[in-house]
């Protein structure tokens, strides 16, 4: 495994970690779980990713149960929990957003599932353009002030509101966000390559990216349709499907040629597209998900892919691509 800080911070970050989007307490059980946890583990992986949100508190109490299981030592790994979205499936307007109540009370109760003392990442998984941004900064100081939260961050907030976060906190001398988790793959770069430009230098802001794989896409399942069981075929996921088959299969139809480069590489497709995002030097950690041990272990092996990248493997990739 490679290390890598956390932007500016002293945090150290495995480059690959692992999150528990869709597949815990859906796709992925107990059973199941344990084995992938304890699998990326054996290989270095020092970061579990989660969020209040995902399958309405079911992914952290599953992990909490697994952590809980497995026994690592507390201060080996990383875990996040993300706050906007609320647990509850139809959350009253107290049990979302990002006011000081529910900043505090939904770290509080990750806590509980996670079956943790602290988080080490709390993330805003939104902006709430219902709160102040200086009320959602002063909660999450006063977590950190509380040793219930180590670092803290956004998910997806343009560079502005970012921008906003950091200039509130240094008014109030308070702990500013020092980590945003944005989508990155092949297919969705704008964001971090350059709207977030600017946040790298300013702030020492690092990433802790997402959906590598575009859900699946980039591993080239998806070129002779959608199979059963996988992400795109899960109910109430319909507009997951329809934004990552894209319109009228622009997106498929794009990712078509990836496989025979993969294939050259003496890697497979979902390899080459992992080890792309961590060719990035403002990528501390690609997060990556699996339903199943097998995937997990052949994307944990993309790092042995690193060293071929040079200037001219990514330039072919680009021409792929454009
Ligand atoms: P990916 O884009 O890598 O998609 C993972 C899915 O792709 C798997 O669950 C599996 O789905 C399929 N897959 C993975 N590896 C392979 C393979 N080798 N061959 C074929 N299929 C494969 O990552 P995620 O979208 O899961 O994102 C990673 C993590 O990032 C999440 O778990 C979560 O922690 C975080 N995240 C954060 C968000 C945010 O807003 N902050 C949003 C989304 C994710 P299947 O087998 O079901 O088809």
């Amino acid at each position: 495994m490679q290390y890598r800080r956390l932007g500016r911070t002293g945090l150290q970050l495995s480059a690959l970690s692992f999150g528990a989007w869709v597949t815990f307490g859906r796709q992925v059980g107990r059973s199941e779980a344990r084995e992938m946890m304890a699998l990326a583990w054996d290989n270095g992986v020092n970061f579990f990713d989660n969020a209040e949100t995902y399958n309405h508190g079911e992914a952290e109490r599953l992990m909490g149960d697994v952590l809980a299981d497995l026994r690592f030592p507390r201060d080996s790994y990383c875990v996040s929990s993300k706050v906007y979205f609320g647990a509850a499936e139809k959350p009253r307007p107290t049990q979302r957003g990002l006011s000081r109540k529910h900043v505090i009370e939904g770290c509080h109760q990750a806590l509980e599932r996670l079956r943790v003392g602290h988080l080490d990442l709390y993330l805003c998984h939104r902006p709430d353009p219902e709160t102040p941004v200086e009320e959602t900064v002063a909660a999450m100081d006063t977590l950190v002030r509380q040793g219930k939260i180590l670092y803290w961050g956004t998910s997806e907030w343009p560079a502005t509101a970012i921008h906003e976060a950091h200039r509130a906190a240094q008014a109030m001398h308070m702990y500013a966000p020092v980590v945003e988790q944005p989508q990155y793959n092949l297919l969705h770069r704008e964001r971090v390559e350059q709207e977030y430009a600017p946040l790298y230098d300013s702030y020492g802001m690092g990433t802790t990216i997402w959906s590598p794989l575009a859900s699946g896409l980039l591993s080239g399942k998806y070129s002779q349709g959608v199979p059963q069981g996988s992400r795109l075929t899960q109910p109430g996921y319909e507009w997951l499907r329809d934004m990552v088959l894209g319109e009228q299969g622009e997106r498929a139809e794009k990712v078509k040629q990836l496989p025979a480069l993969a294939a050259e590489l003496g890697a497979t497709t979902a390899q080459l597209a992992i080890a792309w995002c961590l060719t990035n030097p403002h990528v501390s950690t690609v997060i990556l998900g699996a339903s199943r041990k097998d995937q997990l272990e052949q994307n944990l092996r993309a790092l042995d892919l690193l060293p071929k990248f040079d200037q001219a493997l990514k330039e072919r990739i680009e021409q792929l691509l454009a």
